[in-house]
């Protein structure tokens, strides 16, 4: 029994890491821990001697941060960053001391000990949470890491550049200033002009603070070029599978493959109403399969979609209910799909950024909104 195992982390022949069965379950994810290393590798490649972490924020996108940060573990990572102070006590739970964890979004006020206690380091981005965590130093008597974010023109969260301009020369005493971060707003639209701007923003700002290592890309902000490498990347959606070059050749592997299971198949004439409200109407004789999938696994109800089965593709017909959808199978030979077949609603034939399309959505979203009902199976560990 490695380590892994007994940490509750999946295992290599894939059935730990899931609450629920395969044979019990509605619904089967397969997530591809290999694939994830391999498209850690590829980023690395491009990074040409920069450093890359682990964004591991929302459960590692709705993976598993824990079987996800282990895998990445293998692969020589040994930064992640997460974004809530809650997610950040569970993945020092599971690994154990020893791997830095920034916590993105900051610490809430009076949290800075539990943060101590579980040896995470946070993303400071105000004078005000610079200020708590330069006292929790002192209380401590040592020096405390913690990335600066600082906002090079996205509003959203790190330091504003007045701010900056503002701290006192004692601001950052206490504090082992291990890298000076920001975030690209635009960094999949490659031909934006913001890219540019914030990343001279992002030198003017790195001028005034104390001298310390910088991070700027995120996964598009890698595809940006070495300008926006600096010392440390933080890819999350590329090593998912999600396209981090929007509208040309994603060239990262596809890691998650969901398959629904059909719960009952059925004959319907000409005419039959499918569905609540019945907003479908069969046009000629119909056959139908209900799989055991629905908006309560976190497929949006608006999503106009399909399944697929073996190549084949078979268009949801009537609305998408909680816990099933009924898809038009009549483009199968008779008696290919019964009870208990899977459907394959993410994986070959559809990937996860083809799905966001469909659902007028990013692949982030489609990702973290995957259920926990799931049965999850992990493989290539
Ligand atoms: C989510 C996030 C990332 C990772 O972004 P991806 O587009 O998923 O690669 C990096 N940095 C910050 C600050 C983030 O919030």
């Amino acid at each position: 029994m490695n380590d892994d195992t007994r940490r509750g982390f999946p295992d290599a022949d894939g059935t730990g890491g899931s609450t629920v069965s395969e044979a019990a379950a509605g619904a089967i994810l397969t997530i591809d821990l290999g694939a994830i290393r391999e498209n850690y590798r590829r980023l690395e490649a491009r990074l040409a001697g920069a450093r890359c972490a682990g964004v591991l924020k929302a459960d590692g996108y709705g993976l598993g941060a824990a079987p996800v940060a282990s895998a990445l573990i293998k692969e020589g990572c040994d930064i992640f960053f997460v974004a809530l102070l809650g997610e950040g006590i569970a993945l020092r739970k599971a690994l154990g001391s020893g791997h830095d964890i920034f916590v993105l979004n900051g610490l809430p006020p009076g949290s800075e000990s539990e943060a101590l206690a579980a040896e995470l380091h946070p993303v400071v981005n105000s004078a005000a949470q610079l200020g708590a965590w330069r006292e929790a130093a002192r209380a401590a008597g040592r020096r405390l890491p913690a990335v600066v974010q600082v906002d090079s023109g996205m509003s959203r969260l790190g330091m504003p550049p007045a701010d900056v301009a503002a701290l006192a020369t004692d601001a950052f005493d206490g504090i082992d200033i291990r890298f000076v971060m920001s975030h690209l707003a635009c960094a999949d639209e490659p031909s934006n002009p913001a890219n540019e701007q914030q990343w001279l923003a992002f030198e003017r700002l790195r001028k005034v603070l104390p001298a310390a290592p910088a991070s700027l890309a995120n996964s598009s902000g890698i595809f940006l070029g070495p300008l926006y490498h600096y010392d440390l990347a933080r890819p999350g959606a590329a090593l998912y599978g999600i396209n981090p070059t929007p509208g040309e050749t994603n060239p990262m592997l596809p890691v998650v493959r969901l398959q629904a299971k059909v719960a009952q198949t059925r004959w319907v004439e000409e005419g039959a109403g499918i569905g609540y409200g019945h907003t479908y109407h069969a046009s000629g004789p119909l056959r139908l399969a209900t799989i055991s999938f629905g908006y309560a696994d976190g497929w949006h109800r608006r999503a106009a979609s399909a399944a697929w089965f073996e190549g084949v593709r078979l268009p949801f017909v009537g609305r998408i209910s909680m816990d099933s959808i009924i898809l038009d199978i009549s483009a199968l030979p008779a008696g290919s799909l019964g009870e208990g077949d899977l459907v394959e609603l993410i994986g070959p034939s559809q990937s996860v950024d083809d799905v966001a399309g469909q659902a007028g959505t990013i692949g982030y979203e489609v990702l973290t909104s995957l259920s926990a009902r799931f049965h999850r199976r992990y493989v290539g560990a």
